[in-house]
């Protein structure tokens, strides 16, 4: 059966969800709304262009409109602004940008991936020429722009030292800026244990980037149209650039003002198949409300990987699909110059939060055989329950490797395998390659 299937958003979750509906019901309409400029584009990858690893954005522009309608068979309208949705005439009113023309569209099934938008910090004047959001292509376009006119102003000022300023901060000294990381929490990462964090300080330190924490009072010193510098609980630092990463949140209210039900994330209510409180509505992606398989409670997690993944839920099932949304947990890593962190599931401040009684195992090896080259300390820290082991988190730092350690640890929490396990594993060894020991064996006999 033919259907009209439009979906609000063209970034990870939207066009995940778009073509996945096109593949699902060939016959069907499906078009696509977003109101910037780009659908599709590399947005974890961004941080790597002020490096200058990547040297185009136009490299992370994976999609144009005209390539995603000839390869996916998807109408999309870029420039183009969903302003309401009407539950009881299943229609959606878009003011298209370029001439401000309003117009409706009827849906049989609608879903909404309106993603994320950037928390704003308090007295900070976004609409001054130096001051910038990072949290998608259009603000790096405009960032970037403003750097190349501008070629002697080097002193980027970031607020917010959670993983997204991080990468910024990290990359961007890197791209010879005079970088300073501006932060409210006692250390950078807050989300990561004290430990964690603290290398993650003294890695800043090591590398020249200024690292400001417990910053209660900022003020904002303004000449021309420009900030010029910060003053920072009584400290002034010159400001040539200002990038505010104060973090994310779920973008919608253009869900809750139709009806459509928002829980305490803020995120979108669904149920497993990604339908919302309204039967024709779907909602993927940053704007939804996950479960945390960990604590089974609701959480706010933005990531592409799960934005992509839900995305293509959420498009077969408006398409008459019946896929269920696997509940899910963060996995994130962050490289920082040459080192490389990850955190998995849930931190031991969360454990504690949600009544969890557990333990947990701290533990350092090398990556490789100690005499080969490119060897290097690793750590590793994992949260179990106490009673039957199962791991709630880990957090690892070290080089590449981490990222599998934090695979593997994402499997035994999949499949609720004690942590003592992992002392069983047959881990790999070439000198090359792997140590003789490896810190998740070390782990698992600690844990034992
Ligand atoms: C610097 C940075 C690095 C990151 N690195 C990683 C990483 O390494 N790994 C990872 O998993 N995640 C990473 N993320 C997070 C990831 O980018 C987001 O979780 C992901 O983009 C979410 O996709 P989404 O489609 O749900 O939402 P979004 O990317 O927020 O997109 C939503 C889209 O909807 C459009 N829209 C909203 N409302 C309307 C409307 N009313 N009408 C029309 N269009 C509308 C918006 O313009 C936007 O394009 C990173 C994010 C940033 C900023």
């Amino acid at each position: 059966m033919s259907k009209t299937i439009l979906v609000i958003g063209g970034s990870a979750a939207g066009a995940a969800a778009a073509a996945k509906a096109k593949r699902t019901l060939p016959d069907s309409e499906v078009v696509m709304y977003e109101e910037g400029e780009y659908i599709s584009t590399g947005i974890c990858e961004m941080p790597y262009l002020f490096s200058g690893e990547i040297d185009n954005f136009e490299k992370l522009i994976f999609y144009t409109p005209e390539k995603f309608r000839t390869e996916k068979g998807v109408i999309v309208k870029t420039g183009s602004r969903v302003e309401n949705i009407s539950l009881r005439e299943k229609k959606i009113t878009v003011r298209r940008k370029a001439d401000n023309y309003l117009f409706e569209k009827r849906y049989d099934n609608l879903i909404i991936a309106s993603g994320s938008s950037s928390k704003k910090i308090p007295g900070l004047d976004y609409s001054l020429e130096n001051v910038f959001t990072f949290k998608n292509m259009e603000d790096t376009v405009k960032i970037l722009s403003y750097l190349k006119r501008n070629t002697s102003q080097k002193k980027i000022i970031i607020l917010g030292a959670g993983y997204a300023g991080l990468e910024l901060a990290e990359s961007a000294k890197r791209g010879g800026y005079d970088i300073t990381l501006i932060e409210i929490g006692k250390l950078p990462l807050p989300s990561a244990s004290v430990e964690t964090s603290s290398v993650i300080k003294r890695i800043l330190d090591e590398n020249g980037v200024r690292f400001l924490g417990e910053v209660s009072n900022l003020a904002f010193l303004t000449q021309e149209g420009k900030i010029t510098s910060v003053n920072c609980d009584g400290r002034i630092i010159d400001a040539d650039v200002i990038v505010s990463c104060a973090g994310f949140m779920p973008q919608s209210s253009l869900a809750s003002s139709a009806g459509i039900k928002t829980g305490a994330t803020g995120g979108i209510k669904t149920d497993s198949r990604l339908r919302t409180s309204d039967y024709s509505v779907f909602a993927a992606g940053d704007c939804v409300e996950l479960i945390n398989s960990i604590t089974n409670k609701p959480a706010f997690i933005p990531s592409a990987l799960f934005a992509h993944n839900y995305g293509h839920i959420a498009g077969e099932n408006s398409a008459g699909g019946c896929k269920n949304a696997p509940k899910t947990y963060a996995n994130l890593s962050l490289k920082l110059f040459d080192t490389f962190i990850t955190l998995t599931g849930i931190s031991e401040k969360e454990a504690e939060e949600y009544g969890f009684v557990y333990s947990t195992a701290s533990a350092s090896a090398f990556n490789l055989v100690k005499i080969m080259p490119g060897s290097r300390a690793v750590s590793g820290r994992i949260i179990y329950e106490k009673r039957n082991k199962f791991i709630l988190g880990a957090e690892f730092l070290g080089g590449p490797e981490v990222s599998s350690y934090a695979d593997i640890i994402s499997l035994f929490i999949n499949n609720k395998i004690p942590a003592d396990k992992l002392a069983e594993a047959n881990f790999n060894y070439a000198p090359s390659l792997s140590p003789f020991i490896n810190l998740l064996s070390v782990l698992g006999r600690k844990i034992k």
